[in-house]
């Protein structure tokens, strides 16, 4: 009997699985009827399997039983807990800089205009043309209410943006440079230290979008001095769809920097019910209204788990993912013409793996009614989503074999 490249990489994946310290918390999350391959971790992680009865016990007790109490007793305090629960566990950041609220996108607009105001000899943004289109359109908002000038990197499409790339643009002039710490489309790791103080060396701020790193990416936010950070909890912190997001303002800019949307949450004194705004001068300025408490739930496991895996532990799991999939890509989608659209190099990538192909729109389409869920993004990626915590080497491989098989057959 001959052993196919299929036979090799499955024995190869099934040892990985066998070796993988992690493995056992593959069975904390829900099954999910159907789907034999998730892929789309990076998007939307898995629910936990006891997510049901936390809600329900939140219903019964919290909401239901202790009713307006639970404010006092335990939800006025929790985007900030939860926040310095972030921070220790998966970002670097010591309590009291970080905190739970709104979205992605409104966090980005609070801390970039926020940053655009701090000096006002300082009139240029410098943003990335390939960040996630919310970025983007975000900077383009805050461009257009304040004067200020965006200046543009256009990064190479695999790499991402290097130090020197941020070092020809920044001078006296720049107020911010806002990135990406992952690559939404190419999973490019960029250099957060470095880039970080080539940002300082021009005297800007620097501020980091960490959604597609954090919970799967060590990071040292207070080390490396990053100025301001935001991220979401729904990808890899699996918090559900919508959750709220995090942002990370360091100690020193605390009172210093004022975000825009000055809601009572943001007061000095939430209760004063006053005739004047008096803002907050610790990391509660950030927030504006009431906090969505019940999307705040489903988070809380999954930090445990990072936390008892330790995020170097899952960094460890998502490597040997992601070099896998590399192998399986070089072995069986590239000789079908697939381009690998990710570095190679692990200690450049972060979570999930891109390749291109002409039919991928279709081939995507075909995966998914057969209960195989990778992502596609235009105009012809699918990203092989790795969540290390939740996905095992053999639903890696056979994700990539699925893939091969219908690029092969043309069933698509
Ligand atoms: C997922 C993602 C967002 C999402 O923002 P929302 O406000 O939650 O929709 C923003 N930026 C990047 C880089 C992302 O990957």
């Amino acid at each position: 009997m001959t052993t196919t490249p299929a036979d090799s990489l499955l024995d190869r994946a099934r040892a990985l699985d066998a070796a993988d310290p992690l493995r056992a918390h593959l069975d904390a999350f829900a099954e999910a009827p159907g789907v034999t391959t998730y892929l789309d971790g990076n998007s939307l992680g898995r629910p936990l399997r006891d997510i049901p009865e936390k809600l329900a016990a939140f219903v019964r007790d919290d909401w239901g039983t202790r009713l307006i109490r639970s404010w006092d007793e335990q939800w006025m305090a929790l985007p900030m807990e939860l926040g310095d629960r972030i921070g220790r566990v998966a970002l670097g950041a010591a309590s009291g800089q970080t905190v739970v609220a709104d979205s992605t996108s409104v966090l980005i607009y609070k801390l970039m205009r926020a940053a655009a105001a701090a000096d006002p000899d300082r009139t240029e943004l410098v943003i990335e043309a390939g960040n996630f289109p919310t970025d983007r359109f975000l900077a383009e908002g805050v461009a257009a209410e304040t004067g200020m000038t965006l200046r543009w990197l256009e990064p190479d499409p695999v790499h991402g943006v290097t130090i020197a790339d941020v070092e020809a643009v920044v001078s006296a002039r720049t107020a911010l440079v806002s990135l990406s710490h992952v690559d939404y489309r190419s999973g490019a790791l960029a250099d957060m230290p470095g880039i970080t103080a080539a940002a300082h060396e021009a005297g800007a701020l620097m501020m980091w979008d960490l959604c597609h790193s954090v919970g799967v990416i060590p990071m040292q936010l207070d080390e490396w001095g990053v100025d301001l950070a935001v991220g979401c909890t729904y990808k890899y912190l699996n918090g559900g769809p919508g959750s709220p997001a995090f942002a990370y303002l360091r100690h020193g800019l605390q009172g210093v920097l004022r975000q825009p949307i000055q809601g009572w949450w943001s007061a000095a004194d939430i209760f004063a019910m006053g005739p004047e705004y008096v803002p907050s001068g610790d990391i509660r300025q950030l927030l504006s209204g009431t906090p969505p408490v019940t999307s705040m739930l489903a988070m809380q496991g999954m930090l445990d788990l990072i936390e008892q895996s330790t995020i170097e532990g899952v960094r460890a799991k998502s490597q040997s993912l992601t070099d896998l999939a590399v192998r399986a890509y070089d072995e069986v989608l590239a000789p079908l013409g697939v381009r690998l659209l990710s570095p190679r190099d692990a200690d450049l990538r972060g979570g999930h793996v891109t390749i291109g192909h002409p039919d991928f729109r279709d081939v995507t389409r075909r995966l998914w009614a057969d209960g195989i869920i990778p992502d596609f993004r235009f105009p012809d990626g699918i990203r092989l989503g790795l969540s290390p915590l939740s996905t095992s080497h053999v639903e890696t491989i056979t994700g990539v074999l699925a893939v091969r098989d219908a690029l092969e057959s043309g069933d698509f």
